[in-house]
């Protein structure tokens, strides 16, 4: 006896003629995720990638992996035995012993998927059913509501029997959408953004601006630690360092104050936008949510859009921060978030921003500068890490 997993794919059944493309995506980063945790043998069959492990291998950490991967609707823990009922009856008492004599309720589900097994699937369920109800004198048959469902799946290779399903990650196979570049600050709100983005289908890549020595080594080591988590979720990631700090004191020396952040912020958009370019990414990502800060008003997010070409995808725009911060817990990167390290946007805050900055303003300040230069430089200090 040994157990698998049994991935459900979940939006790409209805992708029509892209059904092929996403498959191929999802299977691909399945293999991926588990070529770390172990040896698995891994195919995929009638929508469901199964996960066989080779030897003994580490089955908990395989399930907390599988729960992660984006445009897989759930996850089964299920035993695999020869597709026999007799067989089928016993391998269920034994398997499922612990979690049925810790129930009072419960019924069978019986799923058919190959033809040619004898049975048909509520005789399946008929037959399990009344073996189990015999072998746990206490349990009680319920069809409505019954406090444990006891799968049975008839499939190609095997019978499949299980009781525990777990929620996937749902979205889309990472990669399905193309690539877009996440602005990966040291806060709450981008990893976040980046994991909504990845959910949709978008491999990502990053792009973080630090501003030595007035931010340390230790602010940029959480965001590759950020990085790093994320990668759980979206798979590789490179994350670009941008030294930022020759722009950021220009703009000082130079600009009227209360439109440092926002001609900061047109510096990150633009240099962003060219390290996407490079990288083959078709838009943009950031953390921003509408009016949280001087800088994303409506009057703001304007100016730092006016220097983009591409979309720029801002999934928390309509979030509330505890909102965010309730996703940050839940995929595991509030905590490094909140380590207190100063990030390049705190170092240079001007006493009081723009919150209503207009452009042709921003504009005629950002012709002090030598735009064009900075962002040369910048993206020549440009250093790559890649994460997963
Ligand atoms: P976050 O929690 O993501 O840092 P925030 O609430 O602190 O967001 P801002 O500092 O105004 O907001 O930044 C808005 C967005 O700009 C961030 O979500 C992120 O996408 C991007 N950003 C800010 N600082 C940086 C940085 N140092 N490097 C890369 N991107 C940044
Ligand atoms: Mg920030």
């Amino acid at each position: 006896m040994h157990e698998v997993l049994l991935l459900k794919c979940g939006e790409l059944v209805l992708k029509g003629l892209n059904r092929r493309r996403f498959e191929d995506k999802l299977i691909k980063t399945v293999k991926d995720r588990f070529k770390k945790l172990g040896e698995f043998d891994i195919w995929y069959m009638q929508s469901t990638i199964y996960v066989e492990p080779i030897g003994d291998q580490d089955m908990k950490a395989a399930l907390d992996a599988a729960v992660k991967i984006f445009g897989i609707t759930s996850v089964s823990k299920a035993i695999a035995c020869p597709k026999d009922i007799a067989e089928i009856q016993k391998t269920a008492a034994e398997y499922l012993a612990d979690r049925l004599n810790r129930t009072t309720t419960f019924k069978v589900d019986a799923k058919r998927a190959d033809k040619r097994f004898p049975l048909t699937s509520p005789q399946i369920g008929v037959e399990v059913g009344g073996y189990l109800a015999e072998a746990f004198p206490h349990l009680q048959a319920k069809m409505n509501d019954p406090e444990v469902t006891v799968m049975v799946e008839i499939r190609d290779k095997a019978a499949y029997i299980s009781c525990e399903r777990f929620k996937g990650a749902g979205g889309m196979p990472v990669g399905s959408n193309g690539r877009a570049m996440l602005l990966l600050s040291g806060g709450i709100d981008s990893p976040v953004a980046g994991h909504m983005m990845a959910k949709r289908g978008l491999e990502l890549g990053a792009v973080h601006y630090y501003s030595y020595p007035y931010t340390s080594k230790e602010a940029l080591d959480k965001v590759l630690h950020l990085a790093d988590l994320l990668t759980d979720y979206c798979g590789k990631i490179t994350v670009s360092t941008v030294p930022f700090t020759e722009i950021q004191l220009e703009i000082q020396k130079n600009c009227m104050e209360d439109y440092f952040t926002i001609i900061m912020r047109r510096f990150m958009m633009r240099i962003a936008q060219r390290v996407a370019e490079m990288q083959n990414c078709g838009a943009l990502i950031t953390g921003e949510s509408l009016g949280q800060v001087a800088s994303q008003t409506m009057e703001a997010m304007t100016c730092t859009q006016a220097v983009c070409t591409m979309p720029v995808f801002r999934p928390a725009v309509g979030l509330d921060k505890e909102e965010i911060v309730e996703r940050a817990r839940a995929i595991g990167t509030f905590e490094t978030s909140s380590l207190p390290f100063e990030d390049c946007c705190t170092v240079f805050t001007p006493k009081h921003p723009q919150t209503k900055p207009k452009l042709e303003k921003v504009e005629e300040q950002e012709r002090k500068l030598d735009v064009e230069g900075l962002i040369e430089r910048a993206l020549a200090g440009v250093h790559r890490t890649t994460l997963g």
